[in-house]
């Protein structure tokens, strides 16, 4: 995607900056989520969220908390300031999510893709053409 590896690595970290975390090379998927428990986990209208391998995401100093949010799925926070910062799932064995949001300069990745827009809510009317998939995007 356009986070080219000679980019420096992609940094972010919650509102408060007890958690922090920094991102190597590229990541597998990028998506506007506008699923229910995104919309309520972050008390946002809809979540971007970039996904990666676990091993490239480190956070150098304190972890978030993690808690789960539907069976089988977690979302990990800073337990301080409240800061949504990344999601693992028992589906997606291996990977995490991140929240663009969090980034330090989160305009350097775009979401590539609407998920869930079965839920969308009516007031969120964005002019994109990105691809809107009803619920999660088809497995490859
Ligand atoms: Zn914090
Ligand atoms: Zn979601």
């Amino acid at each position: 995607m356009s986070n080219l590896s000679n980019d420096p690595p992609l940094e972010g970290g919650c509102q408060c900056g007890a958690v922090r975390y920094r991102i190597q090379g590229e990541a597998l998927m990028t998506a506007l989520c506008h699923c229910t428990t995104c919309r309520r986990a972050n008390a946002a209208p809809a979540v971007a969220w970039a996904m990666y391998e676990a091993s490239q995401v480190e956070f150098p100093a304190q972890q978030p908390t993690v808690y789960e949010s539907s069976p089988g799925a977690r979302r990990s926070f800073c337990a301080r300031c409240g800061t949504q910062i990344c999601f693992t799932a028992d589906y997606i064995p291996g990977l995490i999510d991140v929240t663009i949001g969090s980034f330090d300069q989160p305009e350097r990745l775009a979401p590539a893709m609407h998920s869930w827009d079965s839920k969308r809510l009516p007031w969120v009317q964005l002019s994109d053409t990105l691809p809107r998939h009803a619920e999660f995007p088809p497995q490859e």
